[in-house]
């Protein structure tokens, strides 16, 4: 076989379904992002596609919690959590999250992905005849989690209560079930109704694993998430979260009991076989936990953003997903155009949306995700509107009548 051929043909067919990925190079500059230099692009550019929501990748607390640690400590943590990786900044990351979530126990990984995939497949293998219950839109890491483990599994309707309840009544009532969702869901920032799924998940005995990545520190008195604001941490057996998105730094955990906080640290290959994380990066991500705990400025101007870029997007009529939380997906509709005003708002502009097309979202719905942030003026929404107003003439691209909003 030529194996160069091989990947040439492959990532070939890749482009013409019109699949292949481009990355934008980016380089961030602290204290003045969203603004950032695009590398492989128009040069400076204003970003808003970035899941560093509320800035605090670049908030002081943060920075020098990192300095402070880097210098304290040094570079890496310099072995896995077993073997000389468990510093006192994982411990007190861990407390920290603890804490967040009210629960007696949290378990670092060293991402959102790894949690997900490391912790779903390790309770769902080895607690014997496990079910899994997963919503037909979890994200990639807890549905490679969930078939890593071999366990059977039973796809629910996406916040189908309904289809969720015949799936559980169906199985035996002392059967062993884990139902795993979400609570935001990233693509079309819809929530899902966790109160009625734990109440499923009492009627018919089930744990229930909650997916908050797109929630932690943006919800929620303390920022613990949807289920902290609804007042429901203390119904679900595991709240996992990231800290790379909203905490602005990187990692992944889990908060549970102690017993099964302690069964996945004993158990998760993806836990025990790598390197912790570098204690710089937990002291920062503690850092920017502790600050969101107390601080709700950055949660409400992030909420204000949302509702303007919302209402400018209305006076132009501009269709979007008009969703509970902060994200919002304006509808493209169409491949080829979606990933043409991306390019455009890029190279005319100065401005970044990443494009979403198929597969990551279905065919006919292909749309630019928008995610304000309290770093971003009213200036760069009003460069974002009218550019995106000028794209939408251009492209032919329908908009809503006024009266329907
Ligand atoms: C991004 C994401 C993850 C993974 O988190 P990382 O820390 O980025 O690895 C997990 N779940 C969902 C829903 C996500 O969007």
């Amino acid at each position: 076989m030529n194996y160069q051929d091989f990947f040439r043909s492959e990532l070939d067919q890749l482009r013409d379904d019109g699949n292949y990925r481009d990355f934008a190079e980016l380089e961030r500059h602290r204290g003045t992002f969203p603004q950032a230099t695009c590398h492989n692009g128009p040069g400076e550019v204003t970003i808003w596609c970035s899941n560093d929501y509320l800035g605090m990748g670049q908030h002081p607390a943060v920075l020098s919690a990192m300095h402070t640690a880097l210098d304290r400590t040094g570079a890496g943590a310099g072995g896995t959590r077993n073997i000389s990786g468990t510093t006192h900044d994982h411990v007190l990351l861990e407390a920290e999250l603890a804490d967040l979530h009210g629960k007696e126990a949290a378990l670092l990984f060293t991402s959102g992905y790894v949690s997900n995939w490391a912790a779903l497949g390790t309770l769902a293998a080895r607690i014997p005849g496990c079910v899994v219950l997963s919503d037909a839109l979890n994200h990639a890491s807890m549905i490679e989690g969930i078939r890593h483990s071999k366990a059977q599994k039973l796809i629910w309707k996406h916040n189908d209560l309904r289809d969720l309840e015949a799936k559980l009544a169906a199985l035996p009532l002392n059967q062993p079930k884990l139902i795993a969702f979400e609570s935001v869901y990233s693509m079309d920032g819809d929530i899902a109704p966790i109160a009625e799924i734990c109440d499923l998940a009492d009627r018919y005995n089930a744990m229930t694993y909650l997916d908050e990545v797109h929630a932690v520190g943006l919800y929620g008195p303390r920022g613990g998430g949807i289920a902290e604001r609804e007042g429901l941490m203390d119904r679900l057996t595991v709240i996992e979260g990231t800290l790379g998105k909203a905490f602005g730094v990187m990692g992944g955990y889990i908060a549970a009991s102690g017993e099964l906080c302690d069964f996945v640290r004993s158990f998760a290959s993806g836990f025990i076989f790598t390197t912790a994380l570098p204690p710089a990066v937990a002291a920062g991500a503690a850092a920017s936990i502790r600050h969101l705990k107390s601080s709700g400025a950055e949660r409400a101007a992030q909420q204000d953003r949302v509702a303007a870029v919302r209402a400018r997007l209305d006076e132009i009529g501009l269709p979007h997903i008009d969703n509970p939380s902060h994200i919002i997906p304006v509808m493209v509709g169409d491949p080829v155009k979606c990933k043409y005003i991306s390019d455009i708002l890029l190279r005319d502009h100065g401005i970044y949306i990443q494009p979403i097309n198929y597969p990551t979202v279905p065919k006919g719905t292909e749309r630019l995700r928008i995610t304000p942030s309290p770093v971003h003026s009213a200036a760069d929404i009003d460069r974002l509107i009218h550019a995106l107003g000028q794209l939408w003439t251009q492209c032919a691209l329908a908009r809503q009548p006024l009266a329907a909003q």
